[in-house]
């Protein structure tokens, strides 16, 4: 019998709250699991029979829920000082001061500029990223990088699930490694590293981009049947963030064709094909992270144009590094006050904060599984709990086959600026709700009440 293989399958893959981690398959004794991809992206494949997997991969995987407050205190000896924010040292605002890293990045190409200065100083052998194009075009890979180049080659962000930890096998014994991942994973990584897992800890450094929503893969395919591409034009490259910040999709096909969308057009994308992982998790400043960078979005950046990254460091080592490299002039920034720069993300932070906690709690009240952080956000007034009843009624609806179908029908010329117009209506709308009781949010510690 595999217990925590069934387990896992049962309570988690099955039950479609598997966030594509990885960490499962990495601790595979026989190493034959792998993750291999789905229309809902990368999920664990166990081979059979196979050998038990150990309690740790269930005590790891963030499908089922990490006790986020436990790790706090494990992770960083106390729990948040700001509970939208996590546990940090310093927020700052700025950007790479190399044009070209800067250009190529997703926003101030922090990370990218983060990761070569650790490569080149030594303070790592190399560092893993996740880069698209791999196998295919269309398809996201975490690949090791051991030079500019290639961590270059693996700027911008991935908009689809793509599956990391599961690399940890493949980690040389005795080399030093940096490592860019999401929110979930940092947090099962945290919690491998805690529990002495040999290969996680040789990841010395993890940096991770703010996360607010993923698509699934499908929803790639939609877009070019909304430009009247057929499923026979195959992708020969796709950006998801080309050109000037915020950027644009760059999608080029066999037959010649190539489509450019601004980064605001194409989230019409997202209330059709939003990822379970992005409506289950409540971290979005990726909070296990040393290093955490999101985009500025601010009018002061936006008219500013080029590029701004909000940059938070949570350790003592990754600040110090940070100021290594402001002063050999490589990143430019400035101090800011850390509550004023979650206005920035004011929406996501209620998105992931309260909006995923009631998500989850609806899930089960309809006797399906869903992960528990234990964490209970207050206050949670009754109108946000009806606001989100209204958007989870949005994404169920768009959710579904036929909705999907129809969006595909109606050219992104149209439908793009008219879900911003529509976005940015909302937004202001739902703000007054939305925005209550945010700027003293507190947690409320649960104990773990998963039994499955
Ligand atoms: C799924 C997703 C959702 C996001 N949502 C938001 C949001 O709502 N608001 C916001 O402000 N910012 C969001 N971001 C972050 C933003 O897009 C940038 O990644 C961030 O600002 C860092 O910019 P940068 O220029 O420093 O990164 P870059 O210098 O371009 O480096 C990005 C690094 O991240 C790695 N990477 C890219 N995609 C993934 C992935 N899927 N998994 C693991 N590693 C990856 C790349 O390998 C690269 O090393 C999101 C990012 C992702 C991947
Ligand atoms: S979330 Fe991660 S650990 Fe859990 S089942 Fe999925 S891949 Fe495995």
């Amino acid at each position: 019998m595999n217990v925590i293989r069934d387990r896992l399958m049962r309570a988690v893959i099955q039950s479609g709250i598997c966030t594509s981690c990885g960490a499962c398959v990495a601790l595979d004794p026989t190493g034959l699991a792998r993750m291999e991809d789905t229309l809902f992206g990368p999920r664990p494949v166990f081979p059979a029979g196979g050998a038990e997997l150990p309690q740790l991969a269930w005590d790891a995987c963030p499908g089922k829920g990490i006790h986020y407050a436990n790790l706090y205190l494990e992770h960083y000896g106390r729990l948040p000082e700001n509970w939208l924010l996590g546990c940090f040292n310093r927020v700052r605002t700025g950007y790479s001061a190399d044009p070209d890293i800067r250009r190529n990045g997703a926003s101030g190409g922090v990370i990218t500029h983060t990761l070569i200065y650790l490569l080149e100083r030594k303070l790592v052998d190399a560092v893993l990223v996740v880069r698209q194009g791999i196998p295919t075009p269309e398809k996201a890979r975490v690949t090791i990088a051991r030079n500019r180049a290639e961590v270059l080659a693996a700027a911008q962000s991935v908009y689809i699930p793509v599956s990391t930890l599961d690399i940890l096998p493949q980690l040389l014994p005795g080399e030093r490694y940096a490592m860019v991942c999401l929110p979930d994973q940092a947090a099962a990584l945290r919690t491998l590293q805690l529990a002495g897992h040999a290969a996680a800890r040789q990841i010395c450094f993890l940096l991770g981009p703010y996360t607010g929503t993923a698509l699934y893969p499908s929803a790639i395919r939609c877009y070019l049947r909304s430009k009247g591409v057929g499923d026979n034009d195959p992708i020969t490259a796709l950006k998801w963030r080309a050109g000037e910040w915020p950027g644009y999709m760059e999608i080029q096909t066999s037959s010649g064709k190539l489509f450019r969308s601004k980064k605001f057009y194409y989230n019409f994308l997202i209330p059709f094909f939003i990822t379970q992982a992005s409506l289950q998790s409540m971290d979005f400043t990726n909070e296990f992270c040393d290093l955490s960078v999101g985009d500025a979005w601010s009018p002061r950046f936006e008219a500013a144009g080029g590029g701004h990254s909000v940059i938070t460091t949570r350790t003592d080592e990754m600040e110090g590094i940070i100021r290594d490299m402001e002063h050999a002039g490589l990143l430019v920034t400035t101090v800011e006050d850390p509550v004023e720069t979650l206005a920035m993300h004011g929406h996501m932070l209620d998105f992931k904060k309260r909006g995923s906690y009631i998500r989850n709690r609806i899930r089960k009240i309809f006797g399906r599984r869903a992960p528990d952080y234990g964490l209970a956000p207050r206050p949670l007034p009754v109108s946000r709990v009806l606001v989100e009843l209204l958007i989870s009624g949005l994404f169920l609806v768009c959710g579904l086959r036929p909705s999907r179908w129809v969006v595909a029908q109606i050219p992104e010329s149209i439908i793009g600026p008219l879900f911003n117009r529509l976005r940015l209506a909302w937004k202001s709308m739902s703000k007054p709700t939305k925005r209550k009781g945010l700027g003293k949010l507190a947690m409320i510690v649960t104990p773990p009440a998963i039994k499955y």
